[in-house]
């Protein structure tokens, strides 16, 4: 296209849409300006309209007049000459958005660069246009962080993704560690106000090729390319982001982040976002670390699964999982009155792991069955153990996961061990979780229902965690309801307090027993006694303990 062939139709677009529109002479920068009336005549315009103004200078007057001083910086890089030739070569239009300051009245605005080429198909000018797009913008924001919305976000980042093809793209979620205790402990105000912090600083960074967003209540995200990534959120930035309680006397944050690097182009958004998510939980109990990348994440968990794999079968055979013993006490009298057996896994080479580390995976690859199994066998034979020693007895609780509940056999796979070693079935309960009701709910009762004949009680473990429905205490067989940790670790909290009332209440109305775990306090435990709780399980009396000290100590508290 030249500038003989400029596209009518394209000029009098943007005087439409654009509140002026101007061409600049590529090499000598002249500046001249054109309106709607003109375009019937355009090839004429170009070489008649009124030379009014030099590009290079109406731009660094206009900047330091209208642009507000935290774009200005930006906004002088991006109008430089050279920068719009460079851009100009890439694509046949390039705009900037900013916002104006007209007399006080701060409005979004945005620039429009256009190419003319020349016979030779050489740059020859470029059209120039202004207009106002506050009411547009304002509905892309966010209200509170002055971020674009989640929606407009993934279009947006879509858009991007789709028109830049070759561009590599990396794409950040942050997460403000512990907002909830910010909100509560200071009230929402204060949250919103470091939201929009935290907002009002990602914003500095938004460009065309930078987008920000909301992504969840303290949840942020960030799209651009690689490098751009890189420097945004370099150590110095990330530092200064949580420095806002210098600035206005607000409460420290701490804020993580998690990267998803060089986006696969044909992959949804949101599929990306989860996995910027899994390497932003990959750091959540980090203290001190800050950043996490998905990529990293995975390589680490893949090798440390692979050797936990390999390593399994011998370590069951070689014995190098050991049963650990938690008591449980009375929470009038205090006395032992129950255990959970707990296992480890101590590694000749990488030392003591605890289940966290490899239930889960077993969990997956269906190994956990082979060691509940084995948990089972072992706590049978050290209640014959203890018996033969004339050491009095409690209960044990072993846990028991989906697949292991599962296992065709189970009932007569549990009941060799008990009968080998003579042990009377009340001394051993199976824990079972809520995850259960996802199979056939019929079998699940009727398998229940057998191992309750049989003399194993049955406990409930984790109520009142996730989304626990209160259905399962009225669906389920039961004898025992096991209160969910978190109800200790939120134990300030009222309405946490009320609820776990509630469902200490309903399972004793129901018949069942109540035992509270993670208790760590004596004033948990004085509560727990208050509110009716029969037993009581956590640091406050012991950690899990070897399988000798378990001896001792139910020697000398029995
Ligand atoms: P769980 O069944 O809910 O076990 C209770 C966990 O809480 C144990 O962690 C225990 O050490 C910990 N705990 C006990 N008292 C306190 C306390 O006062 N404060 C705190 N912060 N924690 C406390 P552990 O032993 O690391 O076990 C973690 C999870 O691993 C268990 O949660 C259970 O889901 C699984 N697990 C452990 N052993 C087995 C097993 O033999 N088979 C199966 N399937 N899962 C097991
Ligand atoms: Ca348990
Ligand atoms: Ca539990």
């Amino acid at each position: 296209m030249t500038h003989e062939m400029l596209n009518q139709k394209v000029i009098s677009a943007l005087c439409r849409e654009y509140e002026s529109v101007w061409l600049v002479d590529s090499k000598t920068l002249e500046m001249s300006v054109f309106g709607a009336d003109m375009v019937t005549s355009i090839p004429d315009s170009i070489y008649t309209a009124k030379k009014i103004q030099n590009y290079a200078a109406a731009r660094t007057w206009y900047i330091n007049n209208y642009v507000v001083e935290h774009d200005r910086a930006r906004v002088l890089l991006q109008t430089q000459p050279e920068n719009i030739r460079t851009q100009l070569e890439k694509k046949s239009f390039y705009t900037i958005e900013y916002s104006r300051d007209n007399m006080g009245v701060v409005n979004y605005n945005q620039l429009v660069y256009a190419r003319v080429n020349s016979d030779e198909g050489e740059l020859e000018y470029i059209i120039l246009g202004f207009r106002d797009i506050d009411i547009r913008k304002k509905a892309e924001r966010d209200d509170l962080t002055g971020v674009l919305t989640r929606q407009v976000f993934f279009e947006k980042a879509e858009n991007l993704l789709k028109e830049n093809p070759q561009i590599q793209y990396d794409l950040m979620i942050s997460d403000i560690v512990d907002f909830k205790k910010i909100n509560e402990t200071y009230g929402a105000d204060v949250g919103d106000e470091i939201l929009h912090w935290v907002g009002a600083q990602l914003c500095e960074f938004m460009s065309d090729d930078v987008l920000v967003g909301r992504y969840g209540s303290d949840q942020f995200v960030v799209m651009c390319g690689h490098d751009l990534m890189t420097e945004i959120f370099s150590e110095e930035n990330i530092e200064r982001i949580e420095q806002q309680e210098h600035a206005n006397g607000l409460p420290h944050i701490i804020i993580k982040y998690g990267v998803y690097e060089c986006i696969t182009h044909d992959k949804s958004i949101l599929s990306t976002c989860d996995k910027a998510h899994i390497a932003l939980n990959s750091i959540k109990h980090h203290y001190g670390k800050k950043l996490a990348t998905y990529n990293d994440v995975l390589r680490k968990e893949l090798e440390t699964n692979r050797k936990i794999e390999s390593n399994m079968y011998k370590a069951l055979d070689e014995e190098q999982f050991k049963v650990y013993y938690q008591p449980k006490h009375d929470a009038r009298s205090g006395k032992i009155v129950g255990a959970e057996a707990l296992v480890r896994w101590i590694h000749p080479e990488y030392g003591f792991m605890s289940p966290a580390d490899f239930i889960p995976l077993f969990e997956k690859n269906g190994f956990v069955v082979e060691v509940d199994n084995y948990v089972w066998k072992k706590t049978c034979e050290n209640l014959k153990k203890w018996t033969d020693a004339g050491i009095q007895t409690v209960p044990v609780s072993v846990n028991a996961s989906k697949l292991t509940f599962e296992q065709e056999d189970l009932l007569k796979k549990y009941q060799k061990p008990v009968m080998e070693n003579g042990i009377s079935p009340q001394k051993l309960h199976l824990e079972i979780t809520e995850t259960l009701m996802t199979g056939d709910t019929e079998s699940l009762i009727r398998k229940l229902t057998a191992i309750r004949a049989m003399g194993f009680q049955i406990e409930l473990d984790d109520f009142g965690s996730g989304y626990s429905s209160i259905n399962i205490l009225s669906t389920l067989p039961l004898d025992v309801v096991k209160l969910d940790m978190s109800f200790m670790r939120k134990f300030g909290d009222e309405k946490r307090a009320k609820v776990l009332a509630a469902c200490i209440s309903l399972a004793k109305d129901l018949g069942y027993k109540t035992v509270s775990e993670g208790v760590e306090y004596k004033e948990q435990c004085d509560t727990l006694e208050f509110l009716g709780v029969d037993a009581i399980q956590g640091y406050y009396f012991s950690k899990p303990l070897p399988e000798e000290d378990f001896e001792k100590y139910l020697v000398e508290n029995i």
